[in-house]
């Protein structure tokens, strides 16, 4: 791992862990259940890895032990992510919590919200979604149209959301939602959803590139308390910190995603460099061949630098949204390139369906797109340096 080697030793028992899970439990179930270069894991399947992946103690590990965590700093758990993905084995990102886990905004959530809902959400016993896009409101995403009007002693909620990941399975949604104070005032605030309430329903499924599809919600005049307002009436008029501090969060652990599969198309296409000849010689000995591996490898190691020091300054309690935002940026345009690169190095043979690279190249398109688009992270840096 080069230069990046320095930081991974200190985390090297809890990674060498996880691969021992991985390795152990995990290859030899993904061999038995997923079709080489299927990204359509059996829903059992999926929720047996993440049920003993949350036995063992990764599977939401950077949450605190309070909850059932493992006080895992943020920079091991973005080791893991990172070697999740590196890993190749398509059951190994199922086992560290993903849009269908426990979500940070929870974290802000009143005692008797963490210990309902955040805790068994660690232990993968529930699963959640969150719903803050909106059909006519993507990138500008606090301009919520979803409403929650006082109603009573608490509010009632109507909108209509898109793009959420996990509705069809999940037990509760996290919805954001414009919401009336009790004097009058407007302000954001994310509420928790029951998804078997009579007034939620999905709408639209969409089948993206990846395996995972994406659905509208919508909400129908929802009646919701007090105690379904994330972090309770300390929060009313506060606005969206907690949902600042998480998405930076989020964006770390994407981050550490994207370096995964940048690793995982650099090492496909140095090994298939090495064996594939071409005019008289193996490919890797071409210039321009050696061209895309090696600047691949470059812009991997620039983004995991930039990466676990962006982790390194959220555990340490400083703000770290403009470096979560760089971080983002760099690691996810570096893996579609990468992706890109390493496809280009196996040319025709990486376009067949069922090839690793022709699934990580459906897969990783989403990531300049989630937890902000790349043109957000970019917004974000600029307002940091004082611009706009
Ligand atoms: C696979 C997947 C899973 C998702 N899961 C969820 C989920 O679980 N929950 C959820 O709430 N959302 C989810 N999303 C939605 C995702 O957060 C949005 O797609 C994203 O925020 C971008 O919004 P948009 O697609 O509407 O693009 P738009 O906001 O319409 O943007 C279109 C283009 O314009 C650019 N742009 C927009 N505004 C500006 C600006 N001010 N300056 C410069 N450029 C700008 C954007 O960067 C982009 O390139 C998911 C999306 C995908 C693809």
């Amino acid at each position: 791992l080069g230069l990046s080697s320095r930081i991974v030793e200190e985390f090297t028992p809890a990674l060498d862990s996880f691969r021992s899970f991985v390795d152990r439990e995990l290859r030899p179930l993904a061999a038995q259940t997923c079709r080489p270069g299927c990204d359509k894991i059996p829903d059992d399947v999926r929720q047996y890895v993440r049920f003993r992946s949350a036995e063992l103690g990764f599977y939401a590990a950077d949450y605190p032990s309070e909850v059932g965590g493992q006080d895992m700093p943020l920079t091991a758990k973005v080791l893991l992510q990172d070697y999740a993905e590196t890993s190749g084995c398509a059951l190994a990102p199922v086992a560290l919590c993903n849009a269908e886990g426990p979500s940070a905004l929870l974290l802000s959530g009143t005692p008797e919200q963490r210990e309902r809902y955040l805790r068994p959400l660690v232990q993968a016993e529930i699963t959640r979604c969150l719903a803050l896009t909106e059909v006519d409101g993507g990138s500008d995403a606090f301009n919520l149209r979803t409403r929650a009007n006082v109603a009573g002693s608490g509010w009632e909620i109507s909108g209509h959301k898109a793009f959420v990941s996990n509705a069809d399975k999940a037990d509760i949604a996290l919805v954001y939602a414009d919401t009336e104070l009790p004097d009058g005032e407007r302000a954001p605030a994310v509420f928790i959803v029951s998804m078997t309430s009579p007034k939620v329903s999905i709408g639209q499924r969409y089948d993206g590139l990846s395996g995972e599809p994406v659905f509208e919600l919508v909400l129908n005049g929802v009646e919701v308390g007090l105690e379904h307002l994330v972090g309770g009436r300390a929060v009313l008029g506060k606005g969206v910190q907690a949902g600042l501090t998480s998405l930076a969060r989020g964006r770390l652990l994407v981050a550490g995603m994207c370096n995964g599969m940048a690793a995982r198309a650099l090492a496909l296409g140095i090994e298939f460099a090495r064996d594939r000849v071409s005019m008289g010689t193996r490919i890797s000995q071409h210039q321009h061949v050696q061209e895309h591996v090696v600047a691949t490898r470059v812009a991997l190691e620039s983004a995991r630098m930039m990466t676990f020091a962006a982790a390194r300054r959220f555990d340490a309690g400083q703000d770290t949204f403009e470096y979560a935002a760089m971080a983002k940026l760099v690691a996810s345009e570096g893996a579609v390139t990468a992706v890109n690169r390493m496809f280009q190095v196996h040319a025709g043979s990486a376009w067949i369906k069922g090839s690793p690279l022709e699934s990580l190249y459906r897969q990783v398109r989403a990531t300049t797109i989630i937890e902000g688009t790349s043109e957000v992270q970019k917004i974000i840096v600029a307002h940091a340096m004082g611009l706009g």
